[in-house]
């Protein structure tokens, strides 16, 4: 297998550009990835594909290896649970519709978040806009880089910490679709679904250890044990799921440009679970240098 593999490492499978709520450009952050010496690439925006074309073109000038994919949003109640999914076809009519659909919402619960905050602060949405890039998938950070920029917040998290805290009040959940429906529409656009950081505190008890048979029955690829924000205890846990169903694991930095501490390359994925994952693939291509 190794013979014929035609990227390099390392491989950093998690990163977020201003297509969502990243602080680079695509192209600025492949360009961060190959001066960070990696290898191999993830671009994994919000709900968003829109990304893909520029960091293709970057990663062809800048000698990196792209996995076009996306982080899709979905839900449990009240908890997020992030769905990693790379090299679908990013023209499947369901999925696009699913994904404009969360993205719509998104930007409803901003609105709706925003107008909540500016009773009791100087911050309105037009600060929120002039944050976003346009067509961006809106998140609590952009609202976060209005807060620091009225002088409300120093960074984006302590924003986070204050105001955008649920336990703030300002807090409202927006649609998203249940994991296994997410799950089951990345493999139908020939993708390869993982769920990311499955076992971060406020997600412990949501590792939905009780639906992982349906997960993996629906072609769940595997669980992103290498994150920052996943507890001791918790990568324990997703070994041993690992283990049970056959499951494989990755490792990435979620990286959000100067938007979170996370750097590039923190963690990594083995060459193997990498040759797994696009032996996989039956939507779109990795994105080889020339
Ligand atoms: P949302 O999905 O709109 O509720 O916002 C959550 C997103 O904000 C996550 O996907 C993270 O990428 C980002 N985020 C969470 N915590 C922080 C933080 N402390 N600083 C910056 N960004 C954060
Ligand atoms: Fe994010
Ligand atoms: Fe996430
Ligand atoms: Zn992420």
């Amino acid at each position: 297998m190794s013979s014929d593999r035609r990227f390099r490492e390392p491989i950093d499978l998690h990163t977020h550009s201003r297509v969502s709520d990243g602080t680079e450009s695509p192209a600025r952050l492949v360009a961060a990835a190959a001066a960070a010496g990696l290898g191999t690439v993830a671009l994994t925006d919000h709900d968003s594909t829109a990304g893909w074309a520029e960091a293709t073109d970057a990663a062809r000038r800048e000698g990196v290896t792209l996995i076009p994919g996306m982080e899709l949003s979905t839900r449990v109640d009240w908890s997020s649970v992030h769905l990693l999914a790379y090299l679908f076809d990013p023209n499947n009519a369901k999925l696009v519709a699913e994904t404009a659909r969360i993205r719509e919402a998104r930007l409803h619960r901003a609105e709706e978040m925003v107008a909540r905050i500016s009773r009791d602060y100087d911050v309105n949405w037009d600060d929120v806009v002039a944050q976003t890039n346009p067509g961006a998938t809106v998140g609590r950070p952009h609202i976060a880089d209005a807060l620091v920029a009225r002088g409300l917040a120093g960074t984006r998290s302590e924003a986070f910490a204050g105001i955008l805290h649920w336990r703030a009040g300002y807090y409202q959940p927006h649609y998203a679709p249940d994991p296994l429906m997410a799950i089951e529409l990345v493999v139908t656009a020939g993708g390869v679904p993982v769920i990311a950081h499955p076992a971060t505190v406020s997600r412990a008890d949501v590792v939905l250890e009780h639906r992982m048979r349906d997960f993996v029955e629906a072609g769940l690829f595997g669980l992103e044990i290498d994150h920052r924000e996943n507890t001791p205890e918790g990568r324990v846990r997703l070994q041993r799921l690992a283990d049970e169903y056959g499951l494989q694991l990755t490792g990435s930095s979620d990286y959000h440009g100067e938007g979170k501490p996370n750097r590039l390359g923190e963690n990594t994925t083995r060459p193997e679970v990498l040759d797994a994952l696009i032996a996989r693939a039956t939507g779109w291509q990795p994105v080889y240098p020339a």
